[in-house]
């Protein structure tokens, strides 16, 4: 399966040795990638390096994958890079010294993921596998990857700065709630001693920082290059800069010594991470300053096409030959970004406090460009997996006049409704997919990302246009769904929803009602599968036996959901530590506790002959025999056994079932019915 072999007969890397690349008939030698060892810095005659690069994740040459988009386009800006990828850090730190100083920083990131999402399950059990590491083996990144790998450049290299980002240094750049050990931490700069943090998608700080360090201009004197952030001792004072107000923030010891002030200041965390026109924050920490300067714009068509069209190689470095597959890079190979950003700004989300609230959209040149790159892989069998972003029908969505835009603070442009400014048109997109769709060696282009159903639904997206929606709905279920439509009304409670920054459930029957008339029309049976979300904060157990009947009802059997892990930087895990909510300062009921975790998530499978009896006594508890019943039906022969009638879903066979298994059941039905007359 994979496509690029060593065609040096041994496993060491020769003077000509060249790697099958993933276009047709194409052979790259090593040298297409950026460097990872010690002989292919040399093999580019390179003395000493500008800058390396030490990451949690394997190196996967990709636009998908951080470390590759960083170290293209530091190597675009003319510097030496090579990369250190998922060093030793238990040993003698020979991985650390293999390529020597770097002549002016070090840059540090956790990878794709933070390292305790990566490691860990929402109870806390660590995962067996690493879908960033060749042959999805775990074990090959420290827990908290930025701080360790960052101390130990820091002891190893004192006189070297250390630069840090990606997810886990962006999200974790202000007092946090760590779930994983129960407690606030300061700004993740405090614990890794790292000298400068940039945060969100960094091409655009890092390409000032790299000119200024080009010019000459010490590392310790970058205090004012937007979207970064570092500290400076209180008698140093603040750097003065007339363009930028500053917003100072309850300071890490009040937010440890009271909850109500470290939720107060998510708030302005949150609006200030999304305004075009930000304040600079400021936080006392430890008798020091944490200065967080405001973000840059986002990016434009030019700059973002810029990244994409750097010279990846799309594919892991030759050195993962011979480890297998690397899970996540198996997952993207065949599928193009159409754009990065979210203005959902949903609770639990950390898309919008990383990729911003704007939405930087690629040129249809560009995209079609890759696609086309990808069409000529050699193991490119047609299908492109997905053509999206984070949210898939965002794509050059905006807002219409963008002076409303730049005074807004709303941290969500569709909640808690769709605001009037921003155009909602599919247009764009249709006429992508059409694109796409037409080229010869594309037989199918699908949707894998989640579409924003409510964009879709004039009951909720009032000002879109209805013929429009439905233009793109046709194109997309006719043509781009690969048996299943993935969409996420995350809950059915209105009040969790509104917690979630979501729209109330009854727009999700309208969006289904217009799914299946689509569907039915051209004959398609392609599964709709909504994903939910258990424990919640807002959510209660009834909540959950509520959902559970109300999807039942729907003929859904739900399998993507998920209980709520409280990531770092978000809305909801504010509310899960403090109990309260930072912008109405109003308390709020969160499921902690173990018990009640699994007993929210048990109601998602009623459907389970071992959870009836538990959901039984729940139910009854509670005195909610309604819900009972539309669960598990009446007991049969009136008694309180285990066993119910267990009424199947309804619609479950129009909606679920495959079209020649319904067929089937039909026709078994009708045989049987005969029968019965005769
Ligand atoms: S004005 Fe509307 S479209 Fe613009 S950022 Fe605010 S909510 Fe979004």
């Amino acid at each position: 399966m994979f496509y690029f072999v060593e065609i040096s007969s041994k496993n060491t890397l020769k003077e000509n040795s060249h790697y099958l690349c993933a276009m047709d008939d194409f052979k790259l030698p090593i040298t297409a990638w950026l460097p990872i060892t010690k002989k292919e810095v040399e093999k580019r005659d390179w003395e000493q390096l500008d800058v390396i690069l030490v990451s949690g994740d394997a190196y996967v040459d990709h636009p998908a994958f951080g470390t590759a988009v960083v170290g293209r386009l530091i190597e675009s800006e003319g510097f030496r890079i090579a990369i250190i990828p998922q060093p030793n850090w238990k040993d003698d730190l020979r991985d650390f010294k293999k390529l020597g100083t770097p002549k002016y920083f070090f840059g540090v990131t956790s990878g794709c993921m933070d390292t305790m999402v990566n490691h860990y399950t929402a109870n806390i059990r660590l995962r067996s596998t690493d879908a960033y590491t060749p042959g999805g083996k775990a074990g090959f990144r420290p827990d908290y990857a930025v701080v360790t790998y960052s101390r130990i450049l820091k002891e190893l290299y004192p006189d070297v700065p250390v630069l840090i980002g990606g997810i886990e240094a962006s999200l974790r750049r202000i007092t946090h709630y760590d779930y994983w050990s129960d407690k606030l931490m300061p700004t993740i700069l405090e614990d890794s001693k790292a000298d400068l943090l940039v945060y969100g998608m960094g091409e655009k700080a890092l390409k000032e920082i790299l000119q200024m360090l080009k010019k000459g201009i010490p590392f310790h004197q970058l205090t004012m290059v937007k979207q970064t952030a570092y500290f400076r001792k209180t008698e140093e004072g603040i750097p003065k800069n007339k363009n930028w107000k500053d917003l100072t923030l309850n300071s890490h010891d009040v937010c440890l010594k009271d909850k109500k002030k470290f939720a107060a200041n998510f708030k302005h965390v949150e609006q200030e991470s999304n305004k075009l026109v930000a304040d600079r924050i400021i936080q006392e920490v430890n008798g020091k300053n944490l200065i967080i300067n405001p973000p840059y714009d986002t990016m434009t068509e030019t700059e973002i096409d810029f990244s994409f069209d750097l010279p990846y190689t799309r594919l892991p470095h030759p050195k993962y030959n011979k480890r297998g597959a690397i899970p996540a890079y198996e997952m993207i190979k065949f599928s193009v970004n159409t754009h990065r950003g979210c203005f959902g700004g949903c609770s639990f989300c950390t898309i919008s406090a990383h990729q911003g609230k704007f939405i930087a959209s690629r040129s249809e040149e560009s995209i079609l460009k890759e696609v086309n790159k990808v069409t000529h892989m050699s193991d490119f069998k047609g299908y492109i997996s997905d053509l999206a972003g984070p949210s898939a029908n965002m794509y050059k969505m905006k807002g219409k006049v963008q002076s409303i835009c730049e005074k807004c603070v709303s941290p969500s442009c569709i909640h808690p409704v769709v605001c009037s400014n921003l155009d909602t048109s599919h247009k764009p997109m249709t006429d992508l997919y059409k694109k796409v769709d037409e080229l010869p060696r594309v037989k199918k282009a699908f949707i894998g990302s989640g579409i924003r159903y409510d964009l879709l639904t004039k009951s909720y997206n009032k000002n879109g246009d209805e013929d429009d929606m439905m233009e793109y709905m046709e194109q997309l279920q006719k043509r781009h769904v690969s048996g299943r439509l993935k969409v996420a009304p995350e809950h059915t409670a209105p009040d969790t929803l509104k917690l979630m920054r979501k729209p109330d459930f009854k727009h999700f029957h309208t969006f289904k009602e217009n799914y299946d008339k689509i569907d039915k029309k051209y004959d398609l049976n392609q599964k709709l599968v909504p994903y939910f979300i258990s424990s919640h904060p807002g959510c209660k157990e009834e909540d959950m036996a509520n959902l559970a009947a109300e999807t039942k009802d729907m003929g859904f059997q739900l399998e993507q959901v998920q209980d709520f892990t409280p990531t770092p930087m978000t809305v909801a895990t504010v509310i899960y530590y403090s109990g309260i909510h930072p912008y109405t300062m109003k308390p709020y009921y969160t499921p902690k506790t173990k018990q009640e975790k699994q007993n929210q998530h048990k109601f998602f499978f009623w459907y389970k002959k071992e959870n009836h009896h538990w959901i039984k006594n729940q139910l009854t508890k509670a005195k909610r025999f309604d819900l009972l019943e539309k669960l598990l039906g009446r007991p049969k022969h009136g008694g309180d056994k285990k066993e119910f009638t267990d009424r199947k879903p309804e619609n479950s066979g129009a909606v679920n079932k495959p079209k020649w298994l319904a067929e089937k059941h039909k026709q078994t039905a009708k045989n049987s019915g005969n029968r019965k007359r005769r």
